[in-house]
């Protein structure tokens, strides 16, 4: 049976060194939440991160607008919160509505306040290895695999999902960790071919049992990334959780494992940004 990544409980040390940190600061950092529209799981994870600011002493700004909102209007709102003194990082709930120009929006956030690393500058760093902002949900991983002494160096890391802002940055981060990689996307033929290969498999695609028991090595270490929404209002990751329980060594869990990581990770960037900025 495997032992299980505690995401929720290493996520809370990290909230507590983060609260420790701002303590120390002259003036609390500020962490500006833009939502669009009113999609029920945007306004959850604002919600989330909302309650992670005040665990941390950080000050969230929320600014909710209409899903018509004009990209001219968003664009300003942008360009005023990068010169406000008192806003240290600034983050763009997506997806966006139709309409919007995601990547223009994201791009306009100024590079030193891109507390979720999306910013092509920010992006570019994690592929030189000089990191500014860290990717949240991809350190979030790495950050878990080594609290468990879980040993990157020389392993065959596999990475389900190539996403900009999960499946890349967290292929080339465990580059970074001296990990073999390899990445698998839609177009993979033969997907289980490489999963059983993985000594390490992170999964982040969004498709609820993709990773089955027999497409795992037996004593892989066995990454879930995925959020899919069940029908009874409960939430599971990319991974047959029960039955690759039985084969991995290590397995992290869906809720409970990769998204609080996520969320305290941001925590970190934005108290590392206040401490940049000020
Ligand atoms: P995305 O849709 O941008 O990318 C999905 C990737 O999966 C693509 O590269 C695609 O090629 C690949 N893919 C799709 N179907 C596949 C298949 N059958 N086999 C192999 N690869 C396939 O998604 P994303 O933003 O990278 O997010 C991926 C998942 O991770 C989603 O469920 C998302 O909700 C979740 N997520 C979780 C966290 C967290 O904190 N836990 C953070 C971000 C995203």
């Amino acid at each position: 049976m495997a032992i299980l990544l505690d995401g929720k409980a290493l996520a809370k040390k990290i909230r507590i060194k983060v609260k420790s940190k701002v303590s120390k600061m002259p003036s609390p950092p500020g962490l500006a939440v833009v939502i669009v529209g009113d999609d029920p799981a945007s306004r959850f994870y604002v919600d989330n991160k909302k309650k992670d600011c005040v665990k941390c002493g950080i000050v969230s700004h929320e600014f909710a607008l209409p899903e018509n909102v004009c990209e001219d209007k968003l664009m300003t709102l942008i360009h005023e919160l990068n010169h406000r003194h008192d806003i240290h990082g600034i983050l763009v709930q997506t997806p966006l509505p139709h309409g919007l120009n995601t990547q223009k929006i994201i791009q306009a956030i100024s590079s030193n306040k891109d507390v979720d690393a999306f910013h092509m500058l920010n992006a570019g760093r994690v592929l030189y290895g000089e990191y500014g902002f860290v990717p949240c949900t991809p350190e979030g991983v790495i950050t878990m695999l080594d609290h468990y002494n879980i040993d990157i160096k020389g392993k065959h890391a596999v990475v389900v999902g190539a996403s900009n802002i999960v499946g890349k940055p967290m292929a080339m981060m465990l580059l970074h960790h001296h990990a073999t990689v390899t990445v698998c996307h839609i177009h993979t033929v033969d997907l289980a071919s490489f999963t059983r290969m993985a000594d390490i498999l992170v999964c982040a695609v969004g498709k609820i049992n993709l990773i089955t028991a027999d497409m795992v090595k037996p004593g892989a270490v066995v990454i879930d990334v995925g959020i899919n929404p069940k029908s009874d209002g409960t939430i599971c990751g990319d991974v047959d959780f029960e039955a690759v329980s039985q084969v991995a060594s290590y397995i992290s869990p869906v809720p409970g494992g990769v998204g609080p990581m996520t969320r305290a990770i941001l925590m970190q960037n934005t108290a590392n940004a206040a401490d940049m900025l000020n």
